[in-house]
């Protein structure tokens, strides 16, 4: 980790690499926070994927639709990334759950809490169903969920 840590910021002198509790690309700061304790493939894909995001400049997103795309790009560029510098291919499957934790994480927050309705979202944290006018908020949706725990090893 220190390794690629290193030739990352080497290689992208712009951006910041801060060990941290977790991982993520804060667009206001201009920080990659990694994590500090983890280690192994994941833990060089995740750091990748972060980097990604900061390389594509992504800051914000219109709807939760948007961000699914962004995750999307990250992961391309990250694959990228690890050609590039010769680390450890991103497994597929691996890239499958991180985004089907989102879309899991999406779909709870699109079904109307009235009538179960799959809607559409209004505003960046609103959701109204076209079935019944119900309208619910939502938290704005973030980068980076937590992989599914089922993941080990
Ligand atoms: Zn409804
Ligand atoms: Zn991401």
């Amino acid at each position: 980790m220190q390794e690629v840590t290193k030739t990352l910021s080497e290689q992208f002198p712009h951006l910041s690499f801060k060990a941290g509790r977790g991982f993520y690309w804060s667009a206001p700061t201009g920080e990659v926070v990694y994590s500090r304790s983890a280690q192994g493939d994941r833990a060089i894909w995740s750091l990748l994927h972060e980097t990604s995001h900061a390389l594509l400049t992504h800051q914000s997103y219109g709807n939760d639709f948007e961000l699914i795309e962004m995750e999307v790009a990250a992961w391309e560029h990250a694959k990228m990334l690890a050609s590039q510098f010769g680390l450890p291919n991103i497994d597929e499957g691996h890239l499958q759950d991180c985004l089907d934790t989102y879309r899991d994480w999406l779909h709870k927050r699109c079904v109307c809490p009235n009538c179960g309705t799959k809607s559409l979202q209004s505003t960046a944290q609103a959701y109204r169903c076209f079935n019944c006018s119900t309208q619910w908020r939502v938290t704005p949706s973030r980068f980076c969920r937590t992989y599914r725990a089922r993941i080990s090893a």
